[in-house]
């Protein structure tokens, strides 16, 4: 796979490649979308339907108002505990952290008064959130542990689509070994190539390494080290302060093998067309984030898809409410919104629902699984929000 690699970004990257040899599949996608003066999320918004893809928040506001609800239970089962602190990881817009703001006034007040701690790296989306969320008591962090660091008590919040957009390496099968797979420069173009062989395989690449010593030539597997990092520094957090995190993100409850992708005007691009200028992303491997919240004294209750999820905790029945106070156009919108949160064909299976709590037993509202009638873990088809 080749692409033009002609923006300002590309050029570098291939002078830097030129220079110093090829690099790896993550520090090319750090690049693109986190580079200061030039990455993606520096740019203008990507998101809806001017932007590159839609996200479920940008879909409808009964996504937050749904996400909102189900905090506000967990803040209630939990006790109500003074001293909360208020999360999200990867705010985008900041919309969804409105919408639940909106719902919390109306049903959990204490929650509005809760400080809210953002995990963001652009300045631009900074500042689109500072914009929205108007006078909430409002930081903003670079990183995980300044988050926690500043934040006190419990802690609930949200990540939506943050896991997907985090750097992701990968492994290549090739001659019957595993190579890092990295980016080189050919004829002019940004390319993947096979590089060195990788001899200390971090986990999760050993099990996955181990019980595919038999695969083909060419076979990819991948590994998101920064999202162990976050998850570990998060769920050890959460196993000592209490607390309750949804983590929703398109994604596989295993080693998702090649799921890099690119996306621009909500098409799907190669992955080097236009550095900078197209979203990278990559499925999440919920198996890999859980067994790092365990590892951190924590639990990842195992997802569910996000369509079961939001039908298990009432969404139907809210657009419904809604619906009959509405004019039909806002009530067909509405109807529409459910459609595509929900339904397989679109957001409703590709993406997974799982919540980080404490240690412990039993299943909150939305996770049960015994009425499940599609297999929590599989992969889905490809949706069409990214
Ligand atoms: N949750 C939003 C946006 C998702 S896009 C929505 O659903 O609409 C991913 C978000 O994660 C963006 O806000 C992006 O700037 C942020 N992000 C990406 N990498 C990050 C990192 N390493 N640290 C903090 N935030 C990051």
């Amino acid at each position: 796979m080749t692409g033009s690699g002609d923006t300002p970004l590309g050029d570098r990257l291939k002078a830097r490649i030129d220079a110093d040899g090829p690099i790896g599949v993550d520090d090319f996608m750090a690049a693109c979308l986190g580079d200061a003066q030039d990455g993606y999320y520096q740019q203008s918004d990507p998101f809806g339907s001017q932007g590159d893809f839609t996200t479920a928040p940008e879909i409808s506001g009964l996504f937050g108002e749904m996400c909102g609800l189900y905090l506000a239970h967990m803040f209630e089962r939990a006790g109500a505990p003074s001293q909360t602190s208020v999360i999200e990881l990867g705010p985008g817009r900041g919309t969804l952290m409105r919408d639940m703001r909106h719902v919390w006034a109306q049903l959990m007040p204490k929650m509005t008064e809760c400080p809210v701690h953002l995990l963001e790296t652009s300045q631009h989306l900074r500042q689109l959130q500072a914009d929205l969320l108007g006078d909430a008591d409002t930081s903003w962090h670079g990183e995980i542990d300044t988050l926690l660091a500043a934040s006190s008590g419990p802690l609930f919040g949200v990540a939506n689509e943050f896991f997907d957009a985090l750097p992701v390496t990968q492994l290549i099968r090739h001659h019957g070994n595993w190579h890092h797979r990295q980016v080189a420069v050919h004829d002019g173009r940004l390319t993947f190539a096979i590089g060195p062989v990788a001899n200390d395989l971090p986990i999760p690449f050993d099990e996955q390494a181990a019980s595919h010593d038999d695969m083909s030539d060419g076979t990819v597997i991948e590994h998101c080290p920064l999202a162990d990092s976050v998850m570990s520094a998060l769920a050890s957090a959460i196993a000592r302060r209490g607390g309750a995190i949804l983590i929703v993100d398109y994604g596989s409850n295993g080693n998702p093998g090649d799921s890099l992708q690119a996306v621009a005007a909500h098409k799907p691009v190669d992955i080097f067309h236009m550095p900078g200028a197209a979203d990278l992303s990559h499925w999440v491997d919920f198996a890999a984030l859980g067994r790092v919240a365990s590892a951190a004294g924590a639990r990842l209750i195992p997802p569910v898809s996000q369509g079961r999820f939001l039908l298990q905790v009432g969404l139907a029945e809210r657009a419904e409410a809604a619906g009959k106070l509405a004019d039909p156009e806002t009530r067909r919108a509405l109807y529409a919104a459910v459609d595509r949160l929900t339904s397989p064909a679109q957001m409703g299976t590709v993406f997974k629902m799982a919540l980080l709590v404490p240690d412990g037993d039993g299943l909150p509202p939305g996770f049960a699984h015994d009425d499940l009638q599609e297999d929590p873990t599989s992969k889905g088809q490809e949706g069409q929000e990214r």
